[in-house]
């Protein structure tokens, strides 16, 4: 059956034009998010992952910030030529984000129920008295303990992982078409992380959200992921479902993530670590990001940058290992 994708990237390119020179964040884009699932955009800091995310809610920072090229279609409509206007409306009711620190959404001087209240109130137009039924309800669906009194706490008067779930709850008030979750679970220790990560399924599977989930925790992408895109150097190189991406991840750089998270195998070694740094956004040039730390670098790596190639239905590589007449596929898994 035919998925259907609420998400379009198509060829984004976002730069930042800073007195130093252009940073070239998210460099030509493409993927899709399909209706109900969960999508994991994977990275280090600076692959370009979190811009992506700013890109589609309309946040990234201007002056310097700007979508210079490329469209982001959602139900086939390119939002990036909306009016801020439109696009504040789209984020209070269609996009919802969620942050790694609760506090960036959570306003400390006012009392959670109220804030909860306003967004059944002013976005979605209900009464005040069904503004406050819903927030209650809402709170209990998040399994706040002691609903009908923390709905009268202050943000400081809750537990970090409560503050979450408020968050959470926050951002699917509005029964939103997308939930961006950016790092959502980093700040919070192991057990309240699985907690949230189950909290988040639930209510998926409750309302048909999708979700937008950008991390750098393998972890957390093999518990939550439908589909898996690896970015790096502001573009995508790999994208698969989440069993293809961990039992046969193709690009080297892949590859080299897999083998750098800690599993039971490999619990008493040194974990490994891919060689080098990311390469600076300014400096991206007319070859393959990840040139420098390739172990499998060839002459045409460092004149062009690979296109995507399509392995599968699922699975596209951006490598030149795969391109046809180049095939010299080895593998640094084993
Ligand atoms: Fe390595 Fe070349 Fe593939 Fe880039 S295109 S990942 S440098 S083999």
């Amino acid at each position: 059956m035919d998925k259907k994708n609420i998400i379009e990237f198509k060829n984004l390119h976002t730069y930042f034009y800073t007195d130093k020179g252009v940073v070239r964040a998210v460099n030509g884009v493409s993927f899709a998010i399909p209706e109900g699932k969960t999508v994991a955009v994977v990275g280090e800091s600076g692959s370009g992952k979190s811009v992506t995310a700013l890109s589609l809610m309309g946040l990234v920072a201007k002056p310097q910030g700007k979508i210079v090229d490329g469209e982001i279609l959602m139900d086939g409509q390119d939002i990036t030529k909306f009016s801020k206007e439109k696009m504040r409306e789209i984020r209070g009711r269609d996009l919802s984000m969620i942050f790694q620190e609760p506090m960036t959404s959570l306003n400390p001087s006012l009392r959670i129920g109220f804030q909860l209240e306003e967004i059944f109130h002013r976005i979605l137009g209900l009464s005040k008295e069904e503004s406050k039924k819903k927030s209650l309800e809402l709170l209990e669906m998040v399994e706040i303990p002691n609903p009908k009194e923390k709905i009268r706490a202050f943000p400081h008067e809750l537990s970090g992982g409560q503050k979450q779930r408020v968050m959470i709850a926050m951002a699917l008030a509005s029964k939103p078409k997308v939930l961006i979750a950016d790092e959502p679970t980093t700040a919070l220790d192991v057990t309240i992380q699985a907690e949230v990560l189950d909290l988040m399924k639930r209510l998926q599977q409750e309302t048909g959200t999708s979700i937008l989930l950008i991390t750098h925790d393998l972890g957390v992408v093999a518990e939550m992921a439908d589909e898996v895109v690896v970015m790096y150097g502001g573009r995508v190189v790999e994208k698969n479902d989440v069993f293809g991406i961990f039992d046969n991840p193709e690009h080297p750089y892949t590859q080299g993530l897999l083998k750098a998270r800690p599993t039971l195998e490999n619990r008493d070694q040194k974990l490994y670590n891919i060689p080098g740094n990311v390469p600076n956004p300014m400096d991206l040039g007319e070859e393959c990001p990840f040139a420098n730390r390739c172990t499998y670098v060839m002459d045409i790596c460092r004149k062009q940058v690979p296109e995507e190639i399509v392995r599968d239905e699922d699975h596209r590589v951006s490598c030149f290992l795969y391109k046809e007449g180049l095939d010299g596929k080895s593998s640094i898994k084993s």
